[in-house]
């Protein structure tokens, strides 16, 4: 951090606003300048508001010089986090990316578990299903809940697929704890700082959407949260962004996937089914996060999208999942 001092700054105002900031325990190098002074922050700045110090008299401006994560950055740890669901199932590093398919949403016994079977015949190697939605409407179908959860769990042990499902509440962390291998925080949740912290006491690899209107900043700023409580197997979601275009329901922000890739040792991968929001499209932006280097996939499959209580307008049935495994086999 460098703190620019005005040109009319005098003496006493450079002096005050170093004493203020090694108060915070942190020292200071007092640069000299033709017109004005700047003075270089050094050392952890968590603890030090950066309101506190723009209203010293005689402050222009604060330059941040590191990012404000740390944990997740690559700076932190250069090698790639792998991150290991049920023992068997890896992500990131250079484990083949790996394919999360199922329904948006667990509607019967019987539904998940023809999902789970189709989907594993064809190569995915995790089911996913929501049990808890987040529904823009409340009168829309909220999901069956922890009954949901139980369907869910039973499916993937049947068919021998680990299980993914999205965490609403904290509230419910012990039924997710017992029924899930992974827990979801959705894209509304984001920047649900409890529920991050709640995830982040937990031994459970989290699968974390990216907000549709978070910054990557923001984005890695969430995934900090869970890393600084403890648990550092987080697996982030590109899932598409809002911008003002509205021909698709968002909008797969790939820059930000190879960007992440980067900056960031976090495996992450993308979810081209709610970025689409419709099927057709579904399997070119599945190819293209592929491409752009994502560590997997998460699609939603039905196996009766025209009957399906959520997202079957987005779904791929079995037969267009079968059609995108085979183009997809080179880059998977
Ligand atoms: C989902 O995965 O079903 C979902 C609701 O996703 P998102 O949080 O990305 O909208
Ligand atoms: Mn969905």
């Amino acid at each position: 951090m460098i703190i620019v001092m005005q040109n009319t700054a005098t003496r006493e105002m450079v002096d005050e606003v170093v004493k203020v900031v090694k108060g915070h325990g942190l020292n200071t190098e007092v640069m000299h300048g033709t017109t004005r002074v700047a003075i270089g922050v050094l050392g952890d700045k968590t603890q030090l508001e950066e309101g506190n110090v723009i209203r010293l008299p005689g402050v222009k401006e604060i330059l941040a010089v590191s990012k404000p994560y740390k944990k997740v950055s690559r700076e932190y740890k250069i090698d790639d986090t792998v991150v290991t669901v049920a023992n068997s199932v890896k992500f990131g590093g250079k484990n083949p990316p790996v394919i999360i398919a199922g329904p948006c949403t667990v509607e019967s016994r019987e539904q998940v578990l023809e999902i789970a079977r189709g989907v594993k015949k064809l190569g995915a190697k995790m089911l996913r299903g929501g049990a808890f939605k987040p529904r823009t409407s409340p009168y829309a179908f909220q999901g069956h809940g922890v009954e949901g959860l139980k369907m869910l769990k039973k499916a993937g042990q049947e068919v021998g697929l680990p299980v993914v499902s999205e965490i609403m509440s904290a509230e419910y962390l012990d039924e997710f704890m017992e029924n899930v291998d992974m827990l979801q925080i959705g894209a509304r949740n984001m920047q649900n700082f409890d529920l991050l912290k709640a995830v982040s006491k937990v031994k459970k690899p989290v699968l974390l959407k990216r907000g549709m209107s978070a910054t990557v900043e923001e984005f890695l700023l969430a995934a900090e949260y869970i890393l600084a409580g403890g648990n550092d197997q987080v697996v982030l979601c590109e899932r598409g962004i809002r911008t003002f275009e509205q021909s698709t329901r968002n909008i797969l922000d790939l820059n930000s996937l190879a960007l992440i890739k980067e900056i960031s040792h976090l495996p992450i991968i993308a979810d081209p089914s709610h970025a689409a929001g419709r099927y057709d499209i579904v399997p070119a932006l599945g190819l293209a996060s592929l491409a752009a280097g994502a560590h997997g996939l998460i699609i939603e499959v039905h196996n009766n999208p025209c009957e399906a209580l959520c997202d079957g307008k987005q779904s791929l049935t079995f037969y267009t999942l079968e059609a995108f495994m085979e183009k997809a086999k080179p880059l998977i």
